[in-house]
């Protein structure tokens, strides 16, 4: 070798090297000796970045070194395609608005195109040994029928509902959520003491974060706990009394507190008291207002007590139908304006750091999160639970420290898996349709089917498609270990919806797959969806 060596002369020699022998890294899925990778398929919202760069080198270890062990090794590289970094690149950089549907959607398939073939070349300068032949991306006409195609599946074994639900909302990002991509951040706020006039006089003490949600508020919980009166008349949790050194002139039996009656101030709406075994006795002063929605527990609150869905909040993150000095503030100003609107009935006003629900699976968004009642598709999960921590067992994780996480994970659980996105375009189209009140999905014949665009395929159906609606990223990606091998035995074939029955029969001989390599930070999502999707669907 040189002494000074011109890397850039050695990396195009090493690069028609492989290019040459290309065929070194082709996968054959007939013959034996099988080591199936499943390669985390990039977003293709930008350029491949180093983080892309130290995953595929660590995945072309592998590979190489179980090709050298003699096995028979498939390298897939594939391009996850849809979503919402997409969708603002276009907006922001291209300066195409969503107004004009085709239009916009028409400017992401040509950006993602673009990245796509960048990345290519820089997946291909890296001497990364994936297999050329099966590049997959998720906006294959053929990966999309497929992913259609396991919507129709689950939804034919009554695994996918549509249901009207609070479902979590990203005010900013204007679109649902699932509990995947929702987390807890740590924040500043307020605990504002608010005083409810009771019928004896007196006054219910609660604490509360969200005083802005007063007009959704119609039930007090109490804990089945001791309760006493003090000097200021204010009726709080015997705990609370002793802790704030308040002079106790009377104690309460809960029971004797169901029998009063509150008054929610400003807008005078009488509220009972019940008390409840899942009230935290030792949380403020042990009383809580039910709103819907201001967390998670009020869902649960609103079910069992079949408590009236009053909502506060629009879907731009608004008050509405409320109180005239608070209807069409953002949330957060109607909080701080409701500290002066309700000065007459506070008590005092904590500062605190306290753990607040956001879209954390996007880092450039974090907005607080809103539950807002809608209609959408959701896969059944939350009785699931015991299924999925059986499921998990059958995958080793190394490191196995990460185990845990993923088990923490699963043990959380407590919705069904939203997988509706409104407002949001980029994105894969439901193959359902509503027709007198019910769903039915599309014939497998006209899969991959997109309502805004389809409309020929549409029509015949006489029914209702929905177009605001798209699918969830995560429920392309989920599959991906059965689609490389959708893929591979695909290959060189055309594509026809027809016989995804049968090839999806045939996919199944093949699970699992041996390897995945991915980053703690999509447990959560990719691993997670992962399990759920494949074991659901290799039924
Ligand atoms: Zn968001």
């Amino acid at each position: 070798m040189d002494k000074r060596p011109d890397y850039k002369i050695i990396e195009k020699e090493i690069l028609n090297l492989w290019n040459k022998n290309k065929e070194i890294f082709k996968f054959d899925i007939n013959k034996d000796q099988r080591y199936i990778i499943d390669t985390p398929p990039p977003f293709t919202s930008g350029e491949a970045h180093m983080g892309h760069a130290l995953e595929f080198i660590w995945i072309d270890f592998l590979a190489r070194y179980k090709r050298l062990e003699g096995y028979n090794v498939y390298f897939p590289l594939g391009f996850d395609c849809h979503g919402l970094p997409t969708e603002l690149k276009v907006i922001n950089k291209l300066k195409i608005s969503k107004e004009n549907k085709e239009q916009f959607i028409k400017a992401c398939i040509d950006w993602t195109n673009k990245m796509i073939e960048s990345m290519h070349k820089t997946f291909e300068r890296l001497g990364s040994s994936f297999d050329r032949d099966k590049v997959y991306k998720t906006i294959d006409r053929k990966y999309e029928a497929f992913v259609q195609y396991t919507l129709i599946k689950m939804f034919n074994d009554g695994l996918i509902e549509r249901k009207r639900y609070p479902i979590m909302w990203c005010p900013k990002c204007q679109t649902a959520i699932s509990m995947q991509e929702a987390g807890y951040l740590e924040k500043e706020g307020y605990l504002i003491y608010i005083k409810l006039p009771t019928n004896n006089g007196k006054y219910i003490l609660i604490a509360t974060t969200r005083p802005e949600l007063i007009n959704s508020c119609s039930l007090i919980l109490i804990a089945k706990n001791k309760y006493v009166e003090t000097e200021n008349s204010l009726i709080v949790s015997k705990i609370y009394a002793e802790k704030n050194n308040l002079k106790i002139i009377r104690e309460y039996d809960y029971k004797e507190l169901e029998n009063l009656e509150v008054t929610i101030p400003l807008i005078n709406r009488k509220a009972k008291i019940i008390s409840d075994n899942d009230v935290d006795y030792n949380f403020g002063t042990g009383i809580v207002w039910i709103c819907t929605y201001g967390d998670p527990y009020d869902i649960k609150w609103k079910e069992k007590y079949n408590l009236p869905e009053i909502i506060s909040i629009s879907e731009d993150g608004r008050i509405i139908s409320s109180i005239n000095e608070i209807n069409g503030l953002k949330v957060e100003e109607a909080r701080e304006k409701m500290k002066e609107i309700l000065k007459d009935y506070i008590y005092k006003i904590e500062k605190i750091n306290h753990n607040v629900l956001s879209h954390t699976e996007r880092s450039d968004c974090l907005s607080p999160l809103e539950f807002i009642p809608k209609e959408q598709f959701f896969i059944k999960i939350k009785d699931l639970k015991e299924k999925i921590l059986e499921w998990q067992k059958d995958i080793k994780i190394i490191p196995e420290s990460e185990v845990k996480r993923l088990i923490d994970w699963i043990n959380n659980i407590d919705q069904d898996w939203n997988i509706s996105r409104t407002k949001m375009l980029w994105g894969l189209a439901f193959p359902f349709y509503e027709k007198d009140g019910k769903i039915y999905p599309v014939n497998i014949e006209d899969l991959p089917i997109d309502p805004r665009i389809d409309k020929e395929k549409v029509k015949k159906y006489a029914g209702k498609f929905f177009e605001d609606e798209t699918v969830d990223v995560w429920i392309e990606s989920s599959i991906t270990p059965l689609a490389i091998l959708y893929y591979a035995l695909t290959e060189n074939k055309e594509f026809n919806p027809k016989e995804l029955p049968e090839l999806f029969d045939k996919i199944k001989e093949y699970l699992p797959v041996d390897l995945r390599q991915q980053g703690y930070e999509i447990i959560r999502t990719w691993l997670f969806d992962t399990i759920v999707r494949v074991n659901l669907l290799k039924k």
